[in-house]
């Protein structure tokens, strides 16, 4: 297929859902679980096999993966009420549960219609349980609201949305005046700069023994298909053997993608520089298509090569650094230039997508606003920006039945040790790194409404 322009990045993990959710099956079929999925790759017989389970009193199948539009078709739902009559249904789980609301970055009309459960399941009622990474205080609400949830009985959970062992960084791009060839240089040579720095605190900090280790595993995020092309390409090439580095994106073929994935997940390098040496680092430059249902535990690093659309994937996305709980990093390249390339492109697509409503098209510049006070902000602790972005102590006040665990903290108050540029920096170190990004002039008009 040829490769697309893809400016509406938002899209580029559509297709790679039910393709997902196959990953999911089959790693729960290996653990020994009766799981079966419906969706648009499962075979005529294969569907009518799990459609006869089903009803048939006393099914083998003990978790179905279906997908929101298959629950709104009326033969499904007059299937779903015989086996709930049967008394073979115990509860109701929807993943991804922010995509209910319209406020959400990611709506999708098929969720809104899962209220239908709540109304129709009943005597006796299947428990719901709805799941996000992603929810603002307004979403939750939604979320509540248009699946029915009965309050009294409700029990809520939720984690902070910062990570204490994420030191967050934005670094401000020189305004290149339209020379993108020497923009592109310019930040690929910061990039490299910093990656070597970590190689030699490591090497001094490990001698000799570095060789034998595992090379370090990083995500790079770019906007589109063809920009992660480029990008690994070029991080391969210009690393002087420090890189190796593969473009992940939903244009990949199923099996290479795989194929990267099992790579990247055993920390093996995608290819030897030089038939034998092991290179300091192995990078997946990835549109947002990579993340959903990956779980490597080891990332140390997430750079994002360009703003994320949202301020919701931002967070889920550099997120995806340091789950083992060791010190990770997050970089956020930012640039005026692609800050308005994105508005733009934020406004072309909302407007393509009317009939998402004009709630949907609010909130996604909304959520992107919240993107440009994150970066542009000089003022406040990253870790702060992001939890009072994502409401943290408005969700604690809805309430939580989330019980403290050692070391992590379920209140709002901040755990930031040196680890943002703001505290490590101050705000005088960070003005000076800003001020590179524009004139002076234009400074004073962009930076008005931040500080
Ligand atoms: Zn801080």
């Amino acid at each position: 297929m040829a490769d697309q322009p893809d400016m509406d990045i938002s899209s580029d993990c559509r297709g790679l859902s039910t393709s997902l959710t196959d990953d999911q099956v089959n790693t729960l079929k290996a653990l020994g679980v009766s799981v079966a999925t419906i969706n648009s790759n499962t075979t005529h017989d294969e569907r009518q096999r799990v459609f006869e389970d089903m009803l048939c009193g006393h099914p083998s199948t003990r978790l179905l993966y279906v997908t929101p539009e298959l629950c709104q078709t009326d033969n499904f739902r007059r299937r779903l009420l015989i086996v709930h009559k049967q008394g073979q249904l115990i509860r109701v789980a929807i993943d991804e549960a922010h995509c209910i609301s319209e406020w959400g970055h990611d709506f999708r009309p098929a969720y809104k219609e899962l209220g239908w459960f709540r109304r129709n399941l009943v005597d006796p009622t299947v428990p719901i349980t709805a799941l996000t990474a992603t929810a603002t205080p307004r979403v939750r609400s939604d979320m509540i609201n248009i699946l029915g949830l009965d309050l009294e009985n409700l029990r809520l959970f939720n984690t902070p949305s910062d990570r204490p062992n994420i030191h967050y960084e934005v670094r401000y791009l020189a305004d290149f005046a339209g020379d993108n060839n020497s923009a592109e240089e310019s930040q690929l040579q910061n990039l490299l700069r910093w990656l070597n720095g970590i190689k030699t605190r490591r090497e001094a900090r490990l001698g000799g023994g570095v060789a034998l280790l595992p090379p370090i595993s990083g995500i790079v995020y770019v906007g589109t298909r063809a920009m992660a092309e480029h990008l690994a390409s070029r991080l391969s090439h210009s690393s002087d053997e420090m890189v190796t580095a593969v473009a992940y994106h939903a244009g990949v073929e199923a099996t290479k993608r795989a194929h990267i994935q099992s790579t990247w997940k055993s920390c093996r390098p995608f290819q030897l520089v030089d038939g034998e040496k092991t290179p300091a680092f192995s990078i997946i430059v990835a549109t947002n298509a990579f993340g959903m249902g990956i779980d490597n535990p080891d990332v140390r690093f997430v750079v994002h090569w360009t703003p994320p659309r949202s301020f919701e994937s931002f967070v889920q996305e550099s997120g995806r650094a340091g789950r083992d709980g060791r010190a990770a990093a997050s970089l956020v390249y930012y640039g005026i230039q692609e800050r308005n390339f994105i508005e733009t492109m934020i406004h072309r697509d909302t407007e393509s997508h009317r009939a998402k409503g004009p709630e949907n098209r609010e909130a996604k510049l909304e959520s992107f606003g919240k993107v440009i006070r994150y970066c542009e902000s000089i003022s406040r602790c990253r870790h702060e920006l992001i939890k009072e972005f994502f409401g943290d102590s408005e969700l604690e006040e809805m309430g939580s039945q989330l019980p403290a665990r050692e070391g992590m903290s379920v209140t709002s108050s901040s755990p930031c040790d040196f680890a943002c540029d703001f505290c490590k920096e101050g705000p005088a170190g960070l003005a000076k790194r800003r001020e590179k990004m524009a004139s002076e002039t234009q400074m004073a008009l962009l930076y008005a409404d931040f500080d």
